[in-house]
């Protein structure tokens, strides 16, 4: 065991297949949960998520040596704020947002002296929400980044631990360079999928139907990716504005230079260009990071 009592706020896919990874490693003596609706609560409670699942999240807290924020960004502020009497010196403070220097920002500030507060993120995911939707495996071989910003090492090492033996190898990162790297592997990407799907539903020429009939050229991936929780990915913009922000003007600049080599007949560039994009694509099916661990037959979708 590497904690006596873990607290989940929020019950949704990080939290719960934590729940589930944490029981198949027998990682923790006990899990509390609570989640911001009675359905959610009830739900949790039906499936024996958690041992015990509590009305508030100060309860939740209240005892625990490692407190897990899993709710999206925009809420972790307000729930700090909330819990923060209840936290006792020792116990280790994470969340899994996926956003790094605006939950510093917004839970830093209530930490409590002698709580440690170590950010993480795993970067694993599928388009799934809620208690129901986490499963043991999908962490496994996937990397979670902790942002210790100074934390005490021992408390840092054993979060880690607890990380590895849900499956996952740990990274240490600085909060803006988090930010940067996620903007760059999956806050752009699902803004262009969002972006995508947009487009063809606003496109008259082409029916919805035609749109569902042949999806399999390409644009399934996209839609898949664009049905994750659209309260999540709004604070997830909201948070991370500048490196998006950076990240989606140079892509942009690089659609204006495709769009002039189609326009010019250019294909040579075309040819070096995807060339060049082939062989990032090669580095990643060799790092193993082409497919998620099994999943009960759902395509896994980037971690956000
Ligand atoms: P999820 O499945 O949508 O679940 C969210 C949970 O948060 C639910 O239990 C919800 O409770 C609770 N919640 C929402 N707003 C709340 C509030 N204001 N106060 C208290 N509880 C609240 O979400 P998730 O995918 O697990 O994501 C959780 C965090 O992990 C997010 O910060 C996200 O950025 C991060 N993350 C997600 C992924 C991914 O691919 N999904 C990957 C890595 C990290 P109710 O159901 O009762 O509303």
């Amino acid at each position: 065991m590497i904690y006596e009592r873990v607290a989940l706020i929020g019950l949704g896919l990080i939290a719960s297949s934590m729940a589930h990874a944490m029981r198949r490693g027998q990682l923790a003596r006990e899990i509390v949960g609570y989640a911001r609706t009675a359905e959610t609560r009830d739900v949790a409670r039906g499936i024996g998520l958690c041992n015990r699942v509590v009305d508030s999240a100060r309860e939740a807290a209240d005892g625990a040596d490692l407190v897990v924020l899993a709710v999206p960004v925009g809420a972790m502020g307000a729930l700090a704020e909330e819990i923060a009497p209840v936290l006792r010196p020792g116990a280790t403070l994470t969340d899994v947002g996926s956003v790094k220097r605006a939950v510093i920002g917004a839970v830093g500030p209530h930490v409590p002296d002698g709580v440690h507060f170590i950010p993480g993120h795993p970067l694993a995911g599928t388009e799934y929400s809620g208690p129901r939707s986490g499963f043991a495996t999908l962490f496994d071989n996937r990397w979670c980044i902790l942002v210790p910003d100074g934390a005490d090492r021992q408390a840092v090492e054993r979060l880690a631990q607890l990380w590895r033996g849900m499956g996952a190898n740990v990274d240490e990162m600085d909060p803006d360079h988090h930010d940067l790297v996620l903007a760059v592997v999956s806050h752009t990407p699902h803004l262009i999928a969002y972006t995508m799907v947009g487009v063809a539903d606003h496109l008259e020429q082409v029916s919805n139907s035609e749109v569902i009939k042949y999806s399999a050229s390409g644009f399934r991936d996209f839609t898949r990716i664009a049905a994750s929780d659209p309260t999540m990915w709004r604070d997830v913009f909201l948070t991370n504005r500048d490196a998006t922000l950076d990240i989606l003007g140079r892509f942009t600049e690089e659609l204006f230079v495709l769009q002039r080599a189609i326009r010019m007949g250019d294909g040579q560039h075309l040819h070096d260009y995807f060339s060049k994009t082939r062989a990032i694509r090669r580095g990643i099916v060799e790092a193993g990071q082409d497919t998620a661990a099994p999943n009960f037959g759902r395509v896994p979708a980037p971690g956000a």
